[in-house]
């Protein structure tokens, strides 16, 4: 089952959609950013409270401005934070002089720009007309007391901090961060501070999948790794299964020890896809293990019987992916595939993957039939935004990734791109 990138992604946006997020908690709103709104907040009265004047100048009637220059007798001042309802009303052939963020008072109708007026003693003489409502916000125009101001999934960044601080939350209910376990496989893979023989490769891609995890919001649950070795590694992916989501890295190619489908395969897994056309990552697999409402349901329950028992996506069912264990490859496709799932068990409502675009510094010739997702780097200033793909020893090169700050995304039907075509690219943080 080796689908196109888009049939991949559609198929985990799909499983994404049937998701749930946990519980969830009450934060102080300090404490809040980057969390997932797990309640809807409401305007506690109308933004603005009250007609705001934008501009330093002078609060006038507009029909006073019929003739220019106009000449009127500034009758008194309103700071911000003035009561609405000032001293006095404002009548035919006078001003307030007003700053910005302050209430418009009672008869005026519009602001005048200080730079257009002059003082003289308590006279102001205008030399520009206003229209009725210039460099006012009436009150309630940005939105109504009462009215939704941010919904539940929303995650929470400097704006809607801003908007909960705004209608006085200074404490919010977000979702529990979803744990992701992480297993790595593979007999060459040490741990970091066991002693290295030559032939062993260090633990990175557990340690990337966290970095990732946490940015992206969830917990990370390390398990140790596995060796490939179908009891333990079984043992293992049960241990996995205790949490949200599994993520496997390694042991989903095509060698004699790859042994991460066989396993699922006996445990009576489902899988969506188990590869699909890009690079890095094609050996990709996403599936899901089903144990039904009851814990009569156990591993070896056939697949059937648990959906004829619960035709519906059950708490105790558990997704997963096994990610290539090419250190690039595992990286990418967590942004491509596990990140959405990830996020919706955030409780984060869905978003679509887009790409921005840059120009293309020098030509690249590939090898048609696989969506590619390149390293490469977002350079130039401002408007002139290039890109150049970073060269690699292939998905092994963690360090050519590291020198990369954005994936140059490749058409499958592509096979060459001139320099200076303005091609796609995927940012990476
Ligand atoms: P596999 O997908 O198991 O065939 O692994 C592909 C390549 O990725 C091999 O060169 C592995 O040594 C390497 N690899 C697998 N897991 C990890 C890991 N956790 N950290 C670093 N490299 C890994
Ligand atoms: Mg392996």
């Amino acid at each position: 089952m080796i689908l196109t990138f888009e049939e991949a992604r559609r198929m985990v946006e799909d499983h994404a959609s049937l998701l749930s997020p946990g519980d969830y908690e009450t934060l102080d709103l300090l404490h809040s950013a980057g969390r997932i709104l797990a309640e809807p907040v409401t305007a506690d009265r109308d933004i603005p409270p009250f007609p705001r004047s934008t501009r330093d100048g002078y609060a006038i009637r507009a029909a006073d401005l019929n003739q220019l220059p106009a000449k009127l007798t500034v009758v008194g001042e309103i700071k911000a934070g003035s009561t609405p309802t000032h001293p006095q009303p404002l009548n035919s052939g006078e001003a307030f002089s007003i700053m910005t963020g302050a209430p418009l008072p009672e008869g005026a109708d519009a602001i005048v720009m200080i730079e257009y007026t002059s003082l003289h003693g308590d006279r102001v003489a205008i030399t520009k007309a206003a229209a009725p409502g210039e460099n006012i916000v009436p009150q309630g125009a940005e939105a109504k007391r009462d009215s939704f101001l941010l919904d539940r999934g929303t995650r929470l960044n400097e704006a809607a901090v801003a908007l909960a601080a705004s209608v006085g939350k200074s404490r919010l209910q977000v979702f529990v961060r979803p744990r992701i376990a992480v297993l790595t496989t593979g007999d060459e893979i040490v741990d970091l501070d066991a002693e290295i023989g030559p032939a062993q490769i260090r633990n990175s891609n557990s340690y990337s999948l966290a970095a990732q995890i946490q940015q992206a919001g969830g917990e990370p649950v390390l398990l140790p790794i596995a060796p490939d070795e179908p009891r333990r590694l079984r043992e293992l992916i049960e241990q996995g299964f205790q949490s949200d989501l599994l993520l496997m890295t390694g042991g989903v190619s095509m060698g004699r020890y790859d042994l991460v489908e066989q396993v699922l395969a006996e445990m009576q897994a489902e899988s969506f896809f188990t590869g699909a056309k890009i690079q890095p990552g094609r050996p990709v697999v996403f599936g899901r293990i089903r144990r039904g409402p009851d814990c009569s349901c156990g591993a070896d329950t056939p697949v059937r019987e648990i959906l004829a028992a619960s035709p519906s996506l059950n708490k105790s069912d558990k997704y997963f992916f096994g990610l290539p264990g090419n250190p690039v490859s595992t990286m990418v496709t967590f942004e491509l595939f596990a990140r959405p799932m990830l996020e919706a068990l955030s409780g984060m409502r869905p978003r679509q993957l887009s790409f921005l675009h840059a120009r293309l510094k020098s030509e690249i010739r590939v090898k048609p039939g696989l969506k590619r997702f390149l390293p490469a780097i977002l350079s130039g200033q401002y408007e002139d935004s290039e890109v150049e793909l970073v060269s690699w020893q292939g998905s092994g090169d963690i360090a050519a990734r590291s020198r990369s700050n954005c994936l140059i995304v490749i058409p499958a039907d592509r096979e060459q791109i001139p320099a200076g075509e303005w091609i796609a690219v995927m940012p990476l943080r």
